[in-house]
C-alpha cells in the first residue's frame, strides 16, 4: 500500500494518478476540514493540459479544453504569447480550495481513501517497508507501507523526520504585503480597469516597478475586491505588530507614488487575504528520496516566484513520481524532477533582478525588453513558464 500524507493539491493529485494506473492509495490530512484561507488563484503551465487529459479541465473550469494563454506577465513585462505559433502557456484560473474540492472528490469517486484529522508524527522504514504512526480522531494505530510519499508542505515533517535538509536562502531584505482592496472606482480607468498613478495608468495583472517598489492588483472573484501585493526593500519592519489593511494601503501608496484611498472589503464575503512576509524563501530539499519515501510539492521546493508557478511544478511533481512508484522506477525521480524546480528557481532570480528598484535594474530591464523582442527570447520565457 502507498500512504500519502497530505490532501493538499500535490498528495490529491499523486492519489489520483496512482488510482488511474491501478494502485489505491491512503491519505492522511491532519485537518479535519479544508482550509479556508484563500491560497493560490490558478495553475499556469504544462500541467494545464495534463489536467485535462485525465478529465479535470472541465469540472475545474466548466469549459471544455484549454487553450494557450494569448498573454501573461514575466518580470513586470507584458508577454505578447500569440507572436508564437507554438505557445506552450496554459492557464487554469482557479482559486486552490476548489481545485482541492474537485481533486478530493474524484479521488473519493475513484475508490481512494482521505482520511482527515489524522497526523503522522512517525516514520520508520527498513529496506522493504515504511512503518507510519499516526494519530486519528480515536487515538494513536500504525500503518505499513511500500512507500510514503510526503506531499506535507513546506514545513513537512516527512522530511525533517528523515533528516533531508531543505537547503536554499531566505531574503531578508524585502518587505511582502498582499491584502484583499476595495481600490475607489475613481482610481481606475473604467474600460480596461487600470490603476491611476505617476507613470501610470498601470494594468491589472502584472508586477509594475516604480522609484519605490512593486506592485500588481487583479480581480481573480468578479467584482469583488482587488487583491493587492507590493515590494519594498531595506524597511525595517516589527514582525510582532499585526498586519492591517491601513499598512498595505500605505505601502500601495508609497510604491505608486501617490495616496490610495482603498477601504477593507466587507467581512462577510471573505475569508479575504492579508499578510505580510519579511523574508522570502527559496528552498529545495537535499534530496526528494530517502529509501521508500519521496516528498513532492511544496515538501520537496519552496520558491518565492512571481506568476505562481508552484502549483505547476508539484502537480507534475506528482504526475512523475506516481508512474515511478506503479513501474518500480522511483530511483530517477530526483533526477528527472529536480532540474525543474532549479528552472523555476532560476526564473523567479532573473524576474526579482528585473524588478527591484535602482539604477542597474533600469539598464537590466532595457536589455531584456530587446531580448523579449525577438522569438528567442520570447519562446524561453514562454517555455520557463510553462514549466515542465
Ligand atoms: C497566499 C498564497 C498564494 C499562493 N498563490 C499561488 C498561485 O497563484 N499559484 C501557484 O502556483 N501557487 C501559489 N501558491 C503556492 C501554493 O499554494 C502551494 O505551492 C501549494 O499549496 C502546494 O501544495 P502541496 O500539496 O505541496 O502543499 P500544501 O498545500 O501545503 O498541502 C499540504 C497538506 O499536508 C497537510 N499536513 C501537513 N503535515 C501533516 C502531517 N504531519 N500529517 C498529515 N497531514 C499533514 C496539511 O494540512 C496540508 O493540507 C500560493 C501560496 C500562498 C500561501
Amino acid at each position: 500500500m502507498v500512504v500519502i500524507v497530505g490532501a493538499g493539491p500535490v498528495g490529491l493529485m499523486v492519489a489520483l494518478e496512482l488510482t488511474r494506473r491501478g494502485t489505491k492509495p491512503v491519505v492522511l490530512e491532519t485537518l479535519a476540514t479544508p482550509n479556508r484561507l484563500p491560497k493560490a488563484n490558478g495553475i499556469v503551465g504544462r500541467a494545464v493540459p495534463m489536467l485535462h487529459e485525465r478529465g479535470l479541465y472541465e469540472p475545474l473550469t466548466g469549459k471544455k479544453q484549454p487553450r494557450p494563454a494569448p498573454r501573461f506577465m514575466y518580470g513586470g513585462f507584458p508577454l505578447d504569447l500569440r507572436r508564437l505559433a507554438d505557445n506552450p502557456v496554459h492557464l487554469l484560473p482557479v482559486p486552490q480550495r476548489r481545485l482541492e474540492a474537485v481533486l478530493a472528490q474524484h479521488a473519493e469517486a475513484a475508490g481512494v481513501e482521505i482520511r482527515h484529522a489524522h497526523t503522522v508524527n512517525g516514520i520508520t522504514q527498513t529496506p522493504d517497508t515504511v512503518t507510519v504512526d499516526v494519530e486519528g480522531p480515536t487515538g494513536p494505530y500504525t500503518m505499513r507501507a511500500t512507500h510514503l510519499v510526503g506531499a506535507d508542505g513546506a514545513h513537512s515533517s516527512v522530511r525533517k523526520a528523515v533528516g533531508i535538509t531543505f537547503d536554499g536562502t531566505s531574503a531578508d531584505d524585502v518587505v511582502t504585503r498582499s491584502g484583499h482592496l476595495v481600490l475607489p472606482p475613481r482610481d481606475l480607468t473604467r474600460v480596461t480597469g487600470r490603476l491611476r498613478g505617476p507613470g501610470g495608468p498601470y494594468r491589472p495583472y502584472l508586477f509594475h516597478c516604480t522609484p519605490k517598489g512593486v506592485f500588481s492588483f487583479a480581480r481573480f472573484s468578479g467584482a469583488g475586491p482587488h487583491l493587492v501585493t507590493t515590494l519594498e526593500w531595506g524597511q525595517e519592519v516589527d514582525d510582532t505588530v499585526p498586519m492591517t489593511v491601513g499598512e498595505l494601503r500605505d505601502s500601495l501608496t508609497r510604491v505608486l507614488g501617490r495616496p490610495v484611498l482603498a477601504a477593507a472589503p466587507p467581512p462577510a464575503e471573505g475569508p479575504h487575504v492579508l499578510r505580510r512576509g519579511t523574508s522570502r524563501q527559496n528552498r529545495i530539499a537535499s534530496t526528494y528520496r530517502a529509501g521508500r519515501i519521496l516528498l513532492a510539492g511544496d515538501a520537496a521546493h519552496v520558491v518565492a516566484g512571481f506568476g505562481g508557478p508552484l502549483l505547476n511544478l508539484g502537480l507534475l511533481d506528482a504526475i512523475d513520481l506516481a508512474a515511478r512508484i506503479t513501474t518500480d522506477d522511483v530511483d530517477g525521480y530526483d533526477q528527472a524532477r529536480r532540474p525543474h524546480a532549479d528552472n523555476v528557481l532560476a526564473a523567479a532570480k532573473e524576474q526579482e533582478a528585473l524588478l527591484r528598484p535602482g539604477q542597474e535594474t533600469d539598464q537590466r530591464r532595457k536589455e531584456f525588453a530587446a531580448y523579449l523582442a525577438t522569438e528567442t527570447g520570447l519562446r524561453r520565457v514562454a517555455n520557463t513558464i510553462a514549466g515542465g
